[in-house]
């Protein structure tokens, strides 16, 4: 028998909070009921054909079939520079300002590792993505919740962060277009964020996953884009969202040289990069016609009008979001969001997100996902309708 006894930092890491809302889920689709999942953060559209074609055409050579180099194929990292260059205007060195990642979660929870100590801190929205949390307790790192609250449109408050944990924070997360909450950044944001973190010389973490899902013409900001910020910021990106390609775990970071520099080593020591074939399907992702991103956000900025007009419609307090595929809502009723789910899923077979699971700030509040095709939107709104 082995001793059972879990290290400490797996003992700190938050309870995984969707189980309860997962066990129920189950059990209701194995009764034969028919779940309406408006949880699920994960796109229901396939990649689109010149990807998968691509994918294809590079797994059937032999030079793909061996281990890549760690810090990506040079042509993807070239991709990547223009990519920014073309969205963003930021330029940024292929050699030494950009990082290939097996999907952005994994370089978001080990660039702790590269940078926090026993006691040191990270700086988290609350609510917010879990791997913020996750890779801070990993790295025996503490977090310190900045609450996201809706008077402030969802943007942390610096200046109410105490002296003493400034001066014990390393990094400070952020991500914008916000996942749970859907807000969005301005400039002016970003601009007190690098005054903030050059004079407590902290580092800015910005999470881009959501950069290209954006309705009524909103276009949104790199981080990177504000002056100074790469003296002090790494910027996470996805292909996940944007192109669709949640399973195939490509993703990348970019920034301040020193930190490509930090997370690669750590890196190093855990993966052995990302399979060829998907790093040469990710450049010609990356490098393909736009048309698809826009056919993506029309798409689901129809499905955010359908059902936010059909739950203002049962009389919820309900804003449209300007970018990401969710829809936070305020919960109608004084129930916490957990029980709110759960009679969700009881009473109308639906199941959505409970705010808590984010973090504490996040109670009161349950995240819809727009993943789901519009008539399924609609059934929902009719069995919502049935049980007000
Ligand atoms: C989906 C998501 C990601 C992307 O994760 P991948 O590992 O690249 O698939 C990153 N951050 C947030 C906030 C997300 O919701």
């Amino acid at each position: 028998m082995f001793n059972p006894e879990r290290s400490k930092k797996l003992k700190l890491l938050p309870p995984y909070l969707f189980l309860e809302i997962d066990k129920a889920k189950r059990e209701a689709r194995s009764k034969g009921k028919d779940i309406i999942d408006l949880g699920i953060g994960d796109p229901d559209q396939p990649t689109p054909k010149y990807i998968i074609e691509a994918l294809y055409q590079a797994a059937l050579d032999p030079v793909n079939h061996r281990y890549a180099l760690d810090q990506g194929i040079p042509a993807l990292r070239r991709a990547i520079a223009g990519w920014y260059k073309r969205r963003f205007s930021v330029s940024l060195n292929p050699d030494t300002e950009i990082l290939p990642l097996v999907g952005s979660k994994e370089g978001i929870a080990h660039l702790p590792s590269a940078f926090l100590d026993n006691g040191d801190y990270s700086l988290v929205p609350d609510p917010c993505y879990p791997p913020y949390k996750g890779g801070t307790i990993l790295a025996g790192g503490k977090f310190y919740p900045l609450p996201l609250h809706e008077s402030n449109s969802f943007l942390p408050d610096v200046k109410e962060i105490p002296a003493n944990i400034c001066r014990k924070a390393k990094l400070l997360f952020l991500n914008y277009p916000n996942n749970p909450t859907a807000s969005v950044a301005p400039l002016e944001f970003y601009r007190g964020i690098v005054k903030f973190a050059k004079k407590n010389k902290i580092i800015v973490v910005s999470d881009l996953a959501y950069s290209e899902i954006a309705y009524d013409g909103y276009r949104s900001a790199s981080f990177l884009e504000i002056e100074g910020a790469k003296d002090l910021a790494i910027e996470f990106h996805s292909l996940s969202k944007t192109y669709n390609m949640t399973g195939w775990r490509i993703g990348f970071a970019c920034g301040n040289s020193q930190l490509i520099s930090a997370l690669t080593k750590v890196k190093s020591n855990i993966d052995s990069g990302i399979f060829s074939a998907i790093q040469l399907a990710g450049i010609a992702a990356l490098e393909g016609p736009d048309e698809h991103i826009r056919n993506m956000c029309i798409l689901y900025q129809k499905r955010r009008d359908l059902l936010t007009s059909g739950l203002r419609s049962l009389g919820w307090q309900v804003n449209s979001p300007k970018a990401t595929f969710y829809v936070w809502i305020k919960i109608p009723t004084k129930l916490d969001s957990i029980k709110f789910s759960n009679l969700l899923l009881k009473k109308a077979d639906i199941v959505v997100t409970p705010g808590v699971g984010f973090g504490r700030f996040g109670e009161g509040f349950i995240r819809i996902a727009l993943t789901v095709p519009e008539p399924r939107i609609k059934e929902a709104i009719e069995r919502l309708k049935k049980i007000v």
